[in-house]
């Protein structure tokens, strides 16, 4: 883990570009997703960097006020969270996968899975759809790869879109499970969506939802 990781204060909205915001929690300093020391190496520090959240009084996107440069993150080490590692994962995602086949497939169609991990979802897809996984995570890219999966290491954005359709066409399901908060330009995120997706296609993503939408909830109440 490189020391000289520096965190960037988060000026403006992801999603709306304001920059007026509410605080909302300090949760402390951590470090970075399981990037934890080994027992023999407890004397060494790895580095922590601030969990501060605030929401945005426009649009009340909750978010981080200081973030890390994701290359950082998905990049310039291995990334240490497989999905595979998660036993209870494999049959929520073989439901929530049947689910999306049932309401929104046809044989062939051609199915993205954005934050692929592993592919421990995309497999499901394999038998009957056209299948293609993005991740930025180089080390996790090379394991979906092992199951044959076809999978690209890049994040996904407008320009990668553009790649993707050119050579694979447009696709009928786009998904994308708990990394859209890691997300920083939302914007061109949203453009690579459009771009990629059929007329009739649908984007599905799973996310976390801060309750009180709207309302100025009791910790910022606390902490203003
Ligand atoms: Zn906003």
């Amino acid at each position: 883990m490189n020391a000289k990781i520096k965190t960037i204060n988060n000026k403006c909205c992801r999603m709306c570009e304001s920059d007026k915001f509410f605080k909302v929690i300090n949760l402390g300093y951590h470090p970075l997703v399981n990037s934890l020391i080994e027992k023999k190496k407890i004397k060494f520090k790895d580095p922590v960097f601030p969990i501060e959240l605030k929401q945005c009084k426009k649009c009340k996107l909750v978010q981080l006020t200081k973030i890390i440069d994701a290359e950082e993150i998905y990049k310039n080490v291995d990334y240490l969270y497989f999905s595979s590692d998660m036993p209870s994962l494999k049959k929520y995602f073989k439901n929530y996968s049947l689910d999306l086949e049932k309401r929104f497939l046809k044989k062939n169609d051609l199915v993205v899975e954005i934050g692929c991990n592993d592919g421990i979802m995309l497999e499901n897809f394999r038998r009957k759809y056209q299948i293609l996984g993005v991740d930025p995570a180089t080390n996790v890219v090379l394991r979906t790869l092992k199951k044959k999966i076809p999978a690209i290491p890049e994040f996904f954005t407008n320009n990668i879109s553009y790649k993707i359709s050119k050579e694979w066409g447009q696709a009928k399901l786009i998904y994308a499970n708990n990394c859209i908060a890691h997300l920083n330009d939302l914007r061109d995120f949203m453009s690579g969506i459009t771009n990629l997706l059929q007329k009739k296609g649908v984007f599905v993503f799973e996310c976390n939802y801060w309750g009180g939408y709207g309302k100025k909830c009791k910790l910022f109440s606390n902490l203003s």
